[in-house]
């Protein structure tokens, strides 16, 4: 066993407002530059939709994530497309790339027409202007283009998931069937990231202190396999200095103990963030299980149980410091995700082990709920289970439905305690679960205080180089042709 420590977020879409203040506040911060424009690393997408890129999930489009090979191996889907001896020769010609188009041409508005204009008597107009080219253009397409669209025509359509799993006949586009959630998305600081092992350069790298994935600048030369590689198309290449860019976790907030941009101003306190301990020696073996249907067990095997004495002991040899220990032990991403097992990772099946996971959204409950129908409900819900486990479990629809399960407990119980005085325990036994756990869930999630959100302890990055092994590497494999290259932490100035 090798303790290693996550920083890890939980968004529970049951809460998301789809308000966008998450983006513009991450945008004002880190992506309001020159070449940058088009770049959210924060985005919040409608769904059913097409996403933003376009249809991200249509591997066999970007030939993103992992894919086991035939002795049942891990190899990134596109080497397996490629071929080592082919990456090299597109390295100059990447075929697998959304497009400008598939994310859109960035525009702003002629507001000096605004002030300017005179000598007529028509109302002056700000039209929209290309920030590439400078020109008047038509908008077509934006980062949020099909917001609240729910399952129309177009959103059915264009919905990956919708069309890989068959479900046009099971989502109808009427209005009495409509549907419709919101899916914030940042980068998921994957524990086995493919964006780092299709990069040539060897630029991208996972910190060892808190599994933060950043790019080393200097060492980007813009070949772009990482775009390509990433299966949530979360790097963005940026046209003016041409070097690829993504989501830092807000890194420098996040080691003074504060939280991200985007979850200090969510308006839905959706965002939960904390410290998971983890297995590093189990994470290829999680992401090589063969059956889509356990992926979701694999991958929480990998977490490790904060106050087993075995894994404290672990802990503390291999250097992570008490207080990380200690906020581990009171994370709230550990009870949603291990603990009361409410979370789910997007697309387990990309197999790059996500560490941003999802409390599914409930639909609306329309018959009148009493113990003995309470849960007769969950087959028949306005989004459908098979939806929500192709986007959540990969397929796995009984992951999916215990936690709808127990977030429906959870109302009823509390419904009954406010009412009657008393909570109703025949349905929360149902699920497994006991008073004290509805009322842990209760208060982490529907109360929400910012410091149970937010469980961060500041960094002690004096530690991190001794969590490196003897390579001087740490966790996946340095695919970077130069064996002796260190990460770049291990040479900044302490
Ligand atoms: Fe890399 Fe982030 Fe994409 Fe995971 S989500 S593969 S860490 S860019
Ligand atoms: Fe959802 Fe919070 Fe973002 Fe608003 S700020 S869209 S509630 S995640």
């Amino acid at each position: 066993m090798k303790v290693m420590a996550q920083v890890t977020m939980v968004m529970n879409l049951d809460k998301c407002i789809g308000c966008h203040t998450c983006s513009v506040t991450c945008k004002q911060v880190w992506t309001n530059r020159e070449g940058m424009e088009y770049a959210w690393f924060n985005n919040v997408e409608t769904r059913p939709g097409k996403g933003y890129p376009d249809k991200w999930e249509d591997q066999e489009t970007f030939k993103g994530g992992w894919v086991l090979s035939k002795k049942g191996k891990l190899v990134p889907k596109l080497e397996g497309k490629m071929g080592k001896f082919k990456e090299i020769v597109h390295i100059f010609s990447n075929p697998y790339l959304p497009t400008i188009n598939d994310y859109y041409i960035p525009w702003t508005y002629n507001y000096d027409n605004l002030i300017s204009s005179k000598g007529s008597d028509k109302q002056p107009v700000a039209k929209p202007e290309s920030l590439f080219t400078g020109k008047k253009m038509d908008i077509s397409n934006g980062p949020n283009w099909d917001d609240d669209l729910a399952n129309g025509k177009y959103s059915i359509e264009n919905d990956v998931n919708i069309k890989n799993n068959h479900l046009e006949e099971q989502i109808k586009s009427d209005f009495e069937s409509s549907f419709m959630f919101y899916l914030p998305r940042i980068c998921n600081h994957c524990l086995n990231p493919t964006c780092a092992s299709v990069c040539p350069s060897g630029a991208i790298y996972k910190r060892d202190e808190d599994g933060i994935v950043l790019i080393d600048q200097d060492r980007c030369q813009g070949w772009r396999f990482c775009v390509s590689g990433c299966p949530y198309k979360k790097i963005y290449f940026n046209w003016k200095t041409h070097k690829s860019e993504k989501c830092t976790f807000c890194y420098p907030r996040i080691e003074n103990g504060l939280p991200t941009v985007c979850s200090e101003t969510c308006v839905g306190k959706i965002r939960y963030i904390g410290l998971l301990l983890y297995d590093e020696e189990k994470v290829i073996k999680a992401a090589e299980e063969k059956d889509d249907n356990k992926l979701i067990d694999s991958q929480l095997d990998v977490i490790l149980d904060p106050f087993d004495e075995n894994v404290i002991k672990n802990a503390v040899d291999n250097k992570i410091p008490y207080e990380w220990i200690e906020s581990a032990q009171n994370s709230p991403v550990y009870k949603l995700i291990k603990k009361w097992k409410l979370a789910f990772p997007l697309h387990p099946e990309y197999r790059t082990l996500p560490m941003v996971w999802y409390v599914p959204p409930l639909s609306p409950i329309t018959n009148n709920v009493d113990s003995t129908s309470l849960f007769a409900d969950i087959d028949n819900m306005r989004i459908p289970l098979e939806y929500l486990a192709s986007l959540f479990s990969a397929g796995n629809t009984d992951k999916i439905k215990d936690s709808l399960k127990k977030l429906l407990a959870m109302r009823y119980y509390m419904r009954t305690e406010t009412i009657n005085g008393k909570g109703n325990n025949y349905t929360i036994k149902d699920v497994g679960l006991t008073p004290d756990d509805i009322h842990g869930m209760y208060r982490l999630l529907a109360i929400s205080k910012y410091n149970e959100r937010f469980v961060i302890p500041s960094a002690h990055r004096e530690e991190a180089e001794n969590l490196l092994d003897d390579r001087g590497m740490f966790g996946f494999e340095n695919t970077c042709p130069e064996d002796d290259v260190k990460p770049y932490f291990n040479t900044a100035k302490k």
